[in-house]
């Protein structure tokens, strides 16, 4: 996500931190340790959502923490209803259960009084106190309120993602996602509505942001059933460009100037794959050892080939999980082709067109 950047890596998960999460830090002054607090357990949250959906195979590259929560970035959306269910339903559950296993020790810790103390002040939004024990009891509470908030039904809330796991499976995906969409505009819509009327300019950010996420939910959802509409041989046969392993970068950069391409497969003697090459590599291959030095020393040998057979949100999806704008189809170990970001980008816009 733009706008952010890394602050730790757990389990090979970037954690990133949004530029408007410092919103928080303005607002909340000396007792930015609140922020502290939320920052931590939505990324326990976060963590708790991206661990789930490892388990069923979705790679997650990366955590953003905003200020109405996290984002997980995974590589594809859930193929089954009941894993979106899964996965969203971890995160808020994360917090449930700190509540409860926390609720009687820091109960007895710190006396009902302050306990339940605590939780009105959290709830009616007077947090400042300089008493150590409901400040600690404060940041206990804060797990309700992102489990309550996040259990909201509307997109981007894991509520949201959890509505439309339960209607997928009668309404299909799309049109279950459709729904979704107007519950979020909706609470959008009342959010903002009480933010202008209460004066409260966090719950006008809030609106403004389920509104976007809602309407990017959908463009996300419509885009996939558009692409799956179509194969990678769909593209072929195309012309394409593939360079020699004898070849050196100064060869590759003169081919870059002469032909559209920014990405070739590197062939042997007899025609068959032997790697791949892309702008990058050869870029940072000039940059380390020059030009003369040969294609073969820097590129990929392990990237990932398509058949064709493939649909092209698949294909789309491998290239975001392997961080790469373009693949080779192979068949019978010679390349038949290559399908680029900008390929799948223009079949999108012919068929987005025509509907
Ligand atoms: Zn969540």
């Amino acid at each position: 996500m733009r706008g952010s950047f890394t602050i730790a890596e757990v389990a090979g998960i970037q954690i990133k931190i949004h530029i408007t999460f410092l919103l928080l830090i303005l607002i909340f002054g000396k007792w930015f340790f609140f922020v502290l607090a939320i920052f931590f357990f939505v990324t326990l949250h976060e963590l708790a959502h991206s661990l789930v959906a490892k388990s069923f195979g979705i790679q997650v590259r990366e955590i953003t923490l905003l200020p109405i929560g996290g984002v997980a970035s995974m590589t594809k959306l859930p193929d089954k209803p009941y894993q979106e269910f899964l996965i969203s339903l971890a995160g808020p559950l994360t917090n449930i259960a700190i509540v409860v296993i926390f609720y009687f020790p820091l109960k007895h810790l710190v006396g009902p009084d302050v306990f339940f103390a605590g939780f009105r002040s959290l709830f009616g939004g007077i947090i400042l106190t300089n008493n150590p024990g409901l400040i600690l009891t404060e940041i206990y509470w804060i797990n309700l309120m992102l489990a309550g908030f996040n259990l909201l039904p509307a997109f981007p809330m894991d509520g949201g993602r959890i509505l439309r796991s339960l209607m997928a499976q009668k309404l299909g995906f799309q049109r279950a996602t459709k729904v979704a969409v107007n519950f979020g505009h909706a609470f959008a819509i009342l959010f903002g509505y009480l933010g202008l009327v209460q004066g409260r300019l966090m719950l006008l950010i809030i609106a403004v942001f389920i509104y976007m996420a809602a309407a990017s939910e959908e463009m996300q959802v419509d885009v996939r059933s558009i692409l799956r509409k179509f194969r990678a041989r769909d593209l072929l046969p195309q012309q394409f460009v593939t360079v020699s392993e004898q070849a050196t970068l100064s060869n590759v950069l003169e081919l870059m100037f002469h032909s559209r391409q920014e990405d070739f497969p590197v062939v042997d003697s007899q025609n068959r794959m032997a790697g791949f090459v892309t702008r990058y590599d050869v870029m940072n291959g000039i940059h380390q050892h020059g030009v003369h030095h040969p294609v073969s020393a820097v590129m990929r040998r392990d990237v990932k080939s398509l058949t064709g057979d493939e649909t092209l949100d698949q294909v789309q999806e491998m290239m975001q999980s392997n961080e790469i704008k373009a693949l080779p189809v192979v068949r019978d170990a010679t390349v038949i082709g290559i399908i680029s970001t900008d390929d799948i980008a223009r079949v999108y816009s012919m068929a987005a067109g025509r509907s």
